[in-house]
């Protein structure tokens, strides 16, 4: 089959469109036809070696996968050929440690993040997967949205309802507003009841993130500061709620910009770059650091039902055929993308 193979780390011409054998099912794994599979951040940084932890090369990258059931292994339950499926993050999980048992799956300690580890990626025409890191595309749900509707979607559900538990009336700041994350966070944050307020350093974005719901657009210049745009714009208050996409690049703006007993989600860093701050600026003002990883097959399928349900519009900006990977990487690098980019084998 046709698949996009990082066997070194580097810059675009680390990934080689090849040739690479079929994968076979194991006991308990399906082959999935791919569709289409979405470009990640994350893609990026394990391809140019930013990220280490987990990472066994060669890989075929792509974590964001929908497609349909080609093969299934003899333990497979819930599944059968010609089923319309979309992934998590996740290639295998054990399915029954306590994380696992408690729908914290994406924690597992034998996790395998799909895309990171060996020849099994979303970027080739065939996927063998664990049957627990998958779930049904609901009838009306297109499979180019249900790609990203895992790691696009799905984390930032993780976020403003599970993590963050959003309250209706909150202020919630969202950075990196303009990127294949924050355009769903609008979105969900919104539809919790939430005034959004949308950071971006991208005047051409700012039509796009009203169209998706902001109240307020936080527009800066890259490397100036933002934080008193959001005091403005919260009465001194700060906000309720951060979920932030970017990371250590905005992280002294974003600490002047959360309220007392505001909550910090973290969800994306862009950058290998370290922060220093003082403990004490979170603690004497009451303010939570929080962790925001993957999604769970629950919430998944909770996704893939606001899709159908037509309450969330997944951001597809293009899709482009798997060979022309490379103009995909570099446009994502770049941080020139306005929602989720495609590619889809042939
Ligand atoms: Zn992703
Ligand atoms: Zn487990």
């Amino acid at each position: 089959m046709k698949a996009v193979v990082v066997s070194q780390a580097g810059g675009l011409d680390a990934m080689s469109y090849t040739d690479i054998p079929d994968p076979q099912p194991k006991a308990n794994e399906l082959v999935l036809k791919v569709h289409s599979c979405g470009v990640c951040f994350h893609d990026v940084l394990t391809r140019n070696g930013t990220l280490k932890a987990g990472v066994s090369l060669p890989c075929v990258l792509g974590h964001e996968v929908a497609g349909t059931v080609l093969e299934c292994g003899p333990q497979v339950k819930g599944f059968k050929v010609g089923d319309r499926v979309a992934t998590t993050q996740r290639s295998y999980i054990c399915g029954h440690c306590r994380f696992c048992r408690s729908g914290f799956e994406p924690l597992c300690a034998q996790r395998v993040f799909l895309g990171d580890v060996g020849l099994v990626g979303g970027y080739a025409q065939y996927l063998a997967i664990s049957s627990d890191c998958i779930a049904h595309v609901p009838e009306g749900v297109d499979l180019d949205h249900a790609a990203v509707a895992a790691c696009a979607v799905g984390t930032v559900l993780n976020a403003v309802r599970d993590v963050g538990r959003v309250q209706m009336g909150e202020t919630v700041l969202i950075t990196g507003a303009g990127g294949g994350l924050g355009l769903h966070a609008i979105q969900l944050a919104r539809l919790a009841g939430a005034r959004v307020l949308a950071q971006t350093t991208s005047p051409d974005k700012v039509e796009l993130i009203r169209n998706m719901g902001a109240h307020e657009v936080v527009l800066h210049k890259r490397g100036e500061p933002f934080a008193p745009l959001v005091r403005d714009m919260t009465q001194g208050q700060g906000a309720d709620v951060i979920i932030d996409n970017v990371g250590t690049v905005l992280f002294e703006d974003m600490r002047k910009s959360l309220a007392i007993q505001g909550r910090w989600l973290m969800i994306g860093q862009l950058t290998g770059d370290f922060v220093p701050f003082n403990p004490a600026q979170f603690f004497l003002k009451n303010q939570s650091l929080l962790s925001v990883t993957s999604t769970s097959r629950t919430q998944l399928e909770d996704v893939l039902t606001l899709m159908q349900r037509g309450q969330i519009t997944p951001v597809i900006e293009r899709k482009l055929p798997l060979s022309a990977v490379a103009e995909a990487h570099q446009a994502v690098e770049a941080g020139r993308t306005t929602g989720r980019w495609l590619l889809s084998p042939p």
